[in-house]
């Protein structure tokens, strides 16, 4: 059994003997991590003569090991190899050998790194140790394998992670990976909510219903900035993107404001995912080449601030988000500025989870089949004449002209 130790190296001289593959290989990674790397060899290739390495061009000879820190053995020449162990041995410098690993004094072991995180393993073969490395370094990028941090003093952190639109498959690694991290997530009522209990984070729920406000928003960002100042680590899972209809840039601007750290993490909006999940692309060629994603949520004052004159003109793909109390409303308005009563348009209620549903209908038809279907938020709106795809998925785009 050896003792696994980790090395500074920086500065600090390292001879490697040998200029094959296994020494470039073991070059590179002791540049790496910062250290003097001395090669000596008599044939030098040129990708070892590119890298910053001292090279001396003549074969090993004993003292070559002098002032060195660790010593590496590399060359093809069992023999040689042998005789720069023996020197390291007498100078008592830690020493890898290539070609027989359990003659040198140092084994080198398998490295996966995941962020900050640098996973070391030696298992006896090296496939085997790189294949533990590899496995536990992707356990921790998706958060399967949850770490938090330990003992922490201080200011600790938010992160705004965009949950995407609630098949829980549909998260980022990373964001999947800051919730394995998290002491506390304050969760939105959209989003993965089925993955909330792979984690042993504590869960507050601030989740908004269209016609029940639950939390405020200054609350929630009271939730946020007063558990980061008490030093927890916070994550704020949102609905879909947390930059689209989510308000997540004044909870950005309220942790910047109290000095608590704060990062956004990009998620997979529902604008985009709910057409995709009823084969509706948003752009197709020859069909739509731009598309539009709008709120239909109302203002204080009761006002829209869309303007939908401006949308009924042209022949751009309209996604609506919040549009289920609306439909009447849009598909007039949009219909008295001079978008056509047949153009083709479909709702896609709860998609990407299981209680996904779609119709498809035309805009002036929109409210009334949708009310007859019995849709409910949350739910979005494409209208446009790419909804006719949804019916056709392998309708090929007009050839190039
Ligand atoms: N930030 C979110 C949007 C928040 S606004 C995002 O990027 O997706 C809330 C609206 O999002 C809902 O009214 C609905 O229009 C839409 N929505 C969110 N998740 C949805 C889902 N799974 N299916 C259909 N619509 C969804």
């Amino acid at each position: 059994m050896t003792y696994p130790i980790s090395l500074e190296l920086t500065g600090r001289r390292v001879v490697v003997v040998g200029a094959g593959a296994v020494a470039l290989r073991r070059a590179r990674g002791l540049l790496d991590a910062g250290a003097d790397v001395h090669v000596v060899a008599p044939d030098v290739a040129p990708e070892m003569e590119r890298l910053p390495v001292t090279v001396t061009r003549r074969s090993y000879v004993e003292g070559d090991l002098a002032g060195a820190w660790l010593a590496q053995a590399c060359t093809d020449d069992p023999a040689v190899n042998a005789a720069v162990v023996a020197e390291a041995e007498a100078l008592r410098i830690p020493c890898v050998r290539a070609d027989s690993a359990g003659e040198g004094s140092a084994r080198t072991p398998a490295v996966a790194r995941s962020g900050p995180v640098t996973i070391a393993v030696t298992a006896g073969d090296p496939v085997v140790s790189g294949q533990i490395g590899r496995a536990v370094s992707s356990l921790l990028d998706t958060g399967d394998l949850p770490v938090r941090p330990g003992r922490r003093s201080g200011v600790g952190s938010v992160a705004l992670v965009g949950g995407g639109p609630g098949d829980p498959e549909l998260i980022t690694v990373r964001g999947r990976r800051l919730l394995a991290a998290a002491d506390v997530i304050v969760t939105d009522r959209l989003g993965p909510r089925g993955l909330l209990g792979a984690f042993d984070a504590e869960v507050i729920d601030v989740g908004k219903t269209p016609y029940r406000h639950g939390t405020t928003q200054p609350e929630i960002n009271e939730i946020l900035v007063s558990r980061a100042l008490a030093g927890q680590t916070v994550v704020r899972l949102k609905g879909g993107d947390p930059f689209v209809f989510g308000r997540g840039g004044e909870e950005v601007a309220a942790c910047v404001a109290a000095g608590v750290p704060v990062q956004v993490v990009p998620g997979v909006t529902s604008a985009v995912a709910a057409p995709a999940a009823a084969g509706i692309p948003l752009t197709h060629r020859g069909v739509a080449a731009d598309f539009t994603v709008v709120s239909a949520h109302l203002d204080e004052r009761s006002a829209s601030t869309v303007d939908w004159a401006a949308l009924a003109a042209g022949s751009s793909t309209l996604v609506v988000l919040m549009a289920m109390g609306r439909l009447k409303q849009i598909s007039e308005t949009l219909i008295a500025h001079g978008r056509a009563a047949h153009t083709p348009a479909a709702v896609v209620q709860n998609a990407t989870l299981p209680g996904q549903r779609s119709v498809v209908t035309t805009l002036a038809c929109l409210a009334e089949d949708v009310a007859a279907a019995g849709l409910k938020p949350p739910a979005v709106v494409v209208i446009g004449e790419v909804v006719r795809l949804a019916d056709d998925p392998g309708a090929q785009p007009p050839p190039l002209s």
